[in-house]
């Protein structure tokens, strides 16, 4: 479809949700990505994530967490060991430096306790609005609208939104969904940016998205060259959902991590 300039508030907002519901069809296995055990996991996990794969951050954590169980430890941690094991996740000096501040801040003002609330958490060293709401809905239920690049990207195209500064988006996309819908909204935009609507050629021609969708033709819209964008495990599960022939999804990018 091309966006009607008459579309009103309502329309828009029922067109949001029933791309939700078909994004609910699509991802049944969307998630967050950052492997965790507990809220202080998920804050160590999402300050690391920044620039880097969260398949990169996985690798990493296992061994830092089982180093570092508690706040008290990131806030006692000898620097360069902390540097050395988080190194492959990039900026792993400033990384350092956030995970330790992190740990005293949490052991000087909320005995070691990841606080609950959105207020509380953004005080906290590197710690911003983003990784606070991923925080709020992985590791405490709170629903949570997670903007990252992914998000605002495919909320653009959608048209869902003309606002760039992502504390906007989050309130405009949030009036349109049930609370309770948040966090899993979030990983399912998430899941769709990383494996089928991709920044620079999103594979419109195998996308479910495609009648709802204003930017239709954004990328390829032939099925058997928009079949060779999808990736990840379920790329021919994707495709099918498109009504695609999931023959046409070449093997490597089954293999392919999303990104
Ligand atoms: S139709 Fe194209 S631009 Fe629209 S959501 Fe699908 S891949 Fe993205």
């Amino acid at each position: 479809m091309t966006r009607s300039a008459t579309e009103t508030d309502l329309g828009r907002t029922r067109r949001a949700r029933r791309i939700g519901r078909v994004l609910t069809e699509t991802h049944p296995d969307a998630h967050c990505e950052l492997d965790h055990g507990s809220p202080l996991e998920l804050a160590v996990a999402t300050i690391l994530s920044a620039q880097c794969t969260d398949k990169k951050v996985n690798e990493v954590t296992p061994k830092l967490f089982a180093r570092y169980p508690t706040a008290a430890d990131y806030a006692g941690a000898d620097r360069g060991e902390v540097e050395e094991m988080i190194k492959p996740t990039g900026f792993y000096r400033n990384k350092t430096t956030s995970l330790i501040q992190l740990g005293q801040a949490l052991v000087e003002r909320y005995d070691g306790r990841v606080p609950d609330r959105l207020a509380d958490l953004v005080t906290l060293p590197g710690i911003g609005r983003k990784t606070a709401n991923v925080i709020l809905g992985n590791a405490f239920d709170v629903p949570g609208i997670t903007v990252d690049t992914h998000f605002q990207r495919l909320v653009r195209r959608w048209e869902l939104t003309t606002e760039t500064d992502p504390v906007k988006i989050e309130h405009e996309i949030g009036a349109m969904f049930p609370k309770r819908d948040w966090t899993m909204l979030s990983h399912r935009i998430i899941f769709h940016g990383r494996r089928v609507c991709h920044a620079r050629k999103p594979a419109c021609g195998a996308c479910t998205l495609a009648k709802l969708c204003p930017s239709y033709g954004t990328g390829p819209t032939e099925p058997a060259a928009a079949a060779k964008l999808l990736k990840g495990p379920r790329a021919r599960d994707l495709a099918t959902a498109a009504g695609v022939d999931p023959e046409l999804v070449p093997a490597q990018a089954v293999r392919a991590e999303a990104p």
